[in-house]
């Protein structure tokens, strides 16, 4: 799943490439990803695009109504706002040459498995365009189509986004006292912290030398502001090291640039341990023993649960 860096990269790719566009068709192909009614997507055709930015691992392409009074053009406060968040299969693929094949709406999943299935496309006066696709038969990909970012539930409940100055090792600190639980748990949490997901989370932890599993409550003021560290650093570099890229090659370099998650069995970068990983029913988290837990193996939670 695209977390805050990869959302971040395709926000400023589709700020740079859409913003002043106008939009010509928007598509729905997959009824189930649209949340919402009011306003119809239609409303999209003849607006123009003011902007993209993110919220968490939210994507909101801000489009000015084509009913907008003169002037109004590009003020935030009427456009409409296609907001987005691509979930574990979904992504977003820009084409320069958008097809002008009609879309057939459906109900049901179609394309399981591995190929991304449409779910939206977005058309521009250049003939440029991008697609919402998703892969897999669990479909998650969710599109809201609003005239307030806030209006939806998710995004109005986001916690502080952690590449702002308003996220300081004190905050971090509040957030870790308020409620005693694994810190992995917590980094995860988007209504503490925005945009963090099951793969950067491995990676921040790695970055700040401790167990997924270590409880909020048990951190001294150094290791918290270790963490804070980590989230900072591990986020920047993705952050730089993503932008700038075509939407197309972000997946790729998300994995190849990852410390610990995803690798299991490979090396660690930093003492060359083996990339160790714990299972659970649905996903599983990558951590290096001797540089986060002392050397100490964590237990397998399916296998342990089924000891039980
Ligand atoms: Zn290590």
């Amino acid at each position: 799943m695209p977390e805050l860096p990869e959302v971040e990269a395709l926000v400023r790719f589709l700020d740079d490439r859409a913003t002043g566009r106008t939009v010509v068709a928007a598509d729905v192909a997959q009824i189930a990803a649209l949340k919402t009614f009011d306003p119809p997507v239609t409303a999209l055709v003849g607006g123009t695009v003011a902007g993209a930015r993110r919220h968490g691992k939210w994507l909101d392409l801000a489009v000015s109504p084509s009913t907008a009074p003169p002037g109004a053009h590009g003020a935030a406060d009427d456009a409409l706002h296609l907001v987005f968040h691509l979930a574990r299969g979904g992504w977003l693929r820009w084409s320069e040459k958008a097809p002008t094949t009609p879309v057939r709406p459906r109900l049901g999943g179609g394309g399981g498995g591995k190929i991304a299935s449409l779910a939206l496309r977005v058309r521009f006066d250049d003939g440029s365009g991008f697609d919402l696709t998703e892969a897999g038969t669990r479909k998650r990909l969710a599109v809201h189509f609003v005239r307030d970012p806030a209006e939806v539930r998710a995004i109005e409940t986001l916690g502080v986004e952690p590449l702002d100055p308003a996220f300081t090792p004190e905050v971090l600190a509040g957030l870790m006292a308020a409620r005693n639980q694994q810190v992995k748990g917590l980094l995860r949490d988007q209504s503490s912290i925005a945009g963090i997901g099951n793969a950067y989370s491995d990676d921040i932890l790695h970055a700040a030398r401790t167990s997924p599993f270590k409880l909020t409550r048990s951190f001294t003021p150094d290791e918290v502001a270790r963490v804070h560290a980590a989230v900072g650093e591990v986020l920047g570099e993705a952050v730089a090291a993503s932008s700038g890229r075509p939407a197309a090659e972000l997946k790729d370099a998300k994995r190849s640039g990852m410390r610990v998650h995803g690798r299991t069995g490979k090396p660690c970068p930093v003492c060359g341990d083996t990339v160790r990983e714990v299972s659970f029913a649905d996903r599983s988290l990558q951590y290096c023993a001797t540089c986060q837990t002392g050397g100490q193996v964590l237990a397998d939670r399916r296998l342990s649960r089924l000891l039980k």
